[in-house]
């Protein structure tokens, strides 16, 4: 049994729901402390676990602090890093609103890693710890009607990169995760439509969606030991439609 202060600690955003919950879980699961952070309260207080939660808007640099001081101040140290938080909900371009609408995808799909790795850099240097940052494959290709979310990932996918370089010195890994169509509440309009979810389940290659403690897995992996010579990467999980050129029916 290892002892509280040997017990490795995770900061998990996004952990109300979805693939941020089944990594909190996981990780809890595992042995680790965690704090979870969402503005979904109730979702929050759902967690199996015994997680400690924060409730806030991962895309404001006082949130972001309040994390890492709150993990330090609890449990003294954080090994990892997992900045997950993300809306989708592009509108059309010409539509009212929409510029505004991508700047709220930017701010917290970009801007809130770009809070949450600077607020807690300092401490990740302690530990030699590790961030996974949730993109997406829609930040490795277009798809229809989704400009703003695209845009975003695309540029989460690069500043992961960037990061990557910056902090490896330090012996800080930074790593993307990939996730293709994975059964949470950003994809419901997907997987409530029996019609639609069976048109997107024949483009995927193992043909189905994915599950979001698989997601959860790949996060697990990136931030383990096993991973120790990964940085600057993006894992893709996405049961191969990444893959798929998907012209023949
Ligand atoms: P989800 O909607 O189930 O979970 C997202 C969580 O983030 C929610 O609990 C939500 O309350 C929280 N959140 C949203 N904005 C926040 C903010 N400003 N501050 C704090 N918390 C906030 O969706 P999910 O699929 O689990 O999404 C997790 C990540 O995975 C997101 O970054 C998403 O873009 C990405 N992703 C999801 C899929 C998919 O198919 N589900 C595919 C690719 C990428």
């Amino acid at each position: 049994m290892t002892s509280t202060a040997d017990q490795r600690v995770a900061i998990v955003t996004g952990a109300a729901s979805g693939i941020g919950r089944a990594t909190a879980e996981l990780f809890a699961e595992r042995g680790h402390h965690v704090l979870a952070v969402d503005v979904d309260e109730r979702g929050l207080a759902e967690l199996t676990g015994g997680q400690v939660t924060l409730v806030g808007d991962v895309a404001t640099e006082p949130v972001n602090l309040a994390a890492v001081r709150t993990a330090l101040d609890l449990f003294g140290r954080v090994d990892t890093l997992v900045l997950n938080a993300g809306i989708g909900g592009t509108l059309p371009l010409e539509a009212p609103g929409a510029v505004e609408r991508a700047d709220r995808i930017f701010g917290v799909n970009l801007r809130g890693p770009i809070h949450g790795l600077r607020a807690a850099i300092p401490a990740l240097r302690q530990t030699r710890g590790s961030v996974v940052v949730t993109a997406s494959v829609a930040g490795l290709r277009g798809d229809p009607g989704n400009w703003a979310y695209n845009a975003a990932k695309g540029a989460l996918i690069n500043l992961v990169r960037a990061f990557a370089i910056d902090h490896a010195a330090e012996g800080v890994r930074v790593n993307a995760l990939a996730p293709g169509l994975t059964r949470t509440g950003i994809t419901a309009g997907v997987h409530r439509d029996p019609r639609v979810l069976a048109a997107i389940e024949r483009r995927i290659p193992l043909g189905r969606l994915a599950e979001p403690v698989e997601q959860a897995e790949a996060v697990w992996f990136l931030a383990s030991p096993a991973a120790g010579y990964i940085t600057g990467t993006t894992l893709v999980v996405d049961g191969g439609l990444d893959a798929n050129l998907g012209i023949l029916p």
